[in-house]
């Protein structure tokens, strides 16, 4: 008997359809004899309205709310429809979804009336796409006749701290209270579908657990629950070796260690939350990326030593688009100790993530990379804190960069891995920014023009062959 987590992403959910869809994949593997917990994000796109509701609350845009609480409860009603035959458990879901939509008026209101938008009272607001998805898809699973729960992550017993926006999960309470709530009723073979993404501090205020939190509350609950294997299932068939709309030939990776998975979901391969492998990595428990679309398709799996099997340097490539680089340049700077830390103080304090930092021994430059849409504000505020003090004589930008980051846990310790990276670069004639290779040695990283990103990720491709994996 084998216990599973599986998590259903947004598009997994997106209609009445492939929520049927969803339904007869857990269908399945209960037939399989498998003890199955559901867990569910939002419809597709549902978190991203939520956040702009929110936002236009807090501008006091009353008469916009109904509208929009009107409309999301029509385009839930709509899936209801679809998703479910069974006219009586449509008529209970429909009333479970009016109730939330209330209540999320309510929340709104509220938010307009005060003006003002905490991070606690986003984090309440964007709790409501996954309460309004996993109601659909717990009926679609009783029209099926399988015996099903539903629960928020919060009732389901996910504790996590009060860092709202990306609370991060207590472990000890969390795997006491989700063992006593949820572990009898997989005992019964009863399904309980939980909303992925949103928790809860010790004091049950709502939290969530960053953006694409849902991997995050499958693994948690895989862990608490000391489960088989965690499928997240999604819209692709598996991890690829480069994104197949700038490679064509980009193929499926059967299998990639942990360390590889993690730093594939850092450089934005889609495939999962950065932190959700965090639990599983520690308890050893198997993660699956699966195709709702292509059930038969076993997906890429994520485990203990799987580089091992595998004698690739480079696995994949990856384009991260949408970046800038700032340079620092200071004479000062060299030798005086305690002058990177002033420049990532005030980085930190005006809370902008620094995505990768390269520096060479010489001391008189620091070049970094942030998304680009935090250039404007953070070259004005590092001129403000740096310029005129003696440290710091020249801060300039590029906006027209992107990264590229070639990946493969096998990488460490062969030699000549950077030297092909980088003839492959000079025979295309791509000029090479700045550089990084973390120390984990599972990546190398270089900032180039954006124009020639996509000429980059293809060029490395080729050169490691990885359409031959
Ligand atoms: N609905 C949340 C988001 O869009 C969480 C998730 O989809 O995993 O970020
Ligand atoms: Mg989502």
């Amino acid at each position: 008997m084998k216990k599973i987590v599986m998590k259903f992403g947004g598009t997994s959910v997106a209609t009445g359809e492939n929520i049927r869809r969803v339904a007869n994949i857990v269908a399945d593997s209960v037939k399989k004899d498998y003890r199955v917990v559901v867990v569910v994000s939002a419809l597709a796109g549902i978190t991203n309205q939520l956040i702009e509701e929110a936002e236009q609350a807090k501008k006091k845009k009353e008469k916009q709310i109904q509208e929009f609480t009107k409309k999301l409860v029509e385009k839930h009603v709509a899936t209801v429809t679809k998703a479910i035959e069974d006219k009586s458990i449509q008529k209970e879901v429909e009333q479970i979804i009016e109730k939330t939509v209330d209540e999320l008026e309510k929340v709104l209101t509220g938010i307009c009336y005060v003006g003002e938008l905490t991070p606690k009272s986003r984090d309440y607001v964007l709790s409501f796409g996954e309460r309004l998805s996993a109601p659909i898809v717990w009926g679609a699973l009783r029209n099926l006749e399988l015996q099903t729960q539903y629960f928020t992550g919060k009732e389901a017993g996910i504790v996590t701290d009060a860092n709202f926006g990306e609370a991060n999960p207590l472990m000890n309470v969390t795997t006491h209270q989700v063992k006593a709530r949820i572990e009898s009723l997989l005992e019964k073979k009863v399904i309980p579908v939980v909303t992925g993404y949103i928790a809860a501090t010790q004091d049950g205020v709502v939290t969530t657990l960053g953006r694409g939190g849902s991997d995050y509350t499958a693994t948690i609950l895989s862990v608490a629950l000391d489960a088989d294997e965690v499928w997240i299932w999604t819209d692709v068939d598996g991890i690829m070796t480069a994104d197949p709309k700038i490679v064509p030939s980009a193929k499926m990776l059967p299998e990639l260690s942990y360390g590889e998975a993690a730093e594939m979901a850092i450089f934005g391969a889609k495939a999962m939350h950065p932190s959700a492998l965090e639990p599983v990595i520690e308890a050893h428990i198997p993660v699956r990326i699966r195709n709702v679309f292509n059930p038969e398709n076993p997906g890429t799996l994520i485990a203990d030593g799987q580089e091992a099997k595998s004698t690739e340097v480079v696995k994949a490539v990856a384009l991260i688009k949408d970046v800038a680089m700032i340079n620092i340049r200071g004479a000062a700077m060299v030798g005086a100790p305690g002058s990177y830390s002033k420049v990532f103080d005030v980085l930190g304090k005006n809370n902008v993530n620094v995505m990768m930092v390269s520096t060479a021994v010489s001391e008189a430059n620091i070049s970094l990379v942030i998304r680009r849409s935090l250039l404007g504000r953070t070259l004005s505020t590092l001129e403000i804190a740096l310029l005129g003090r003696g440290l710091v004589s020249e801060i300039t930008s590029e906006d027209d960069v992107c990264v590229v980051a070639a990946m493969g846990a096998n990488m460490k310790g062969t030699l000549g891995v950077a030297s092909r990276i980088f003839t492959a670069m000079a025979q295309e004639g791509i000029n090479i920014r700045m550089i990084a290779q973390g120390s984990s040695e599972l990546n190398i990283s270089f900032v180039v023009k954006e124009k020639d990103g996509e000429a980059a990720v293809r060029a490395i491709h080729k050169e490691f062959k990885l359409d031959q994996i």
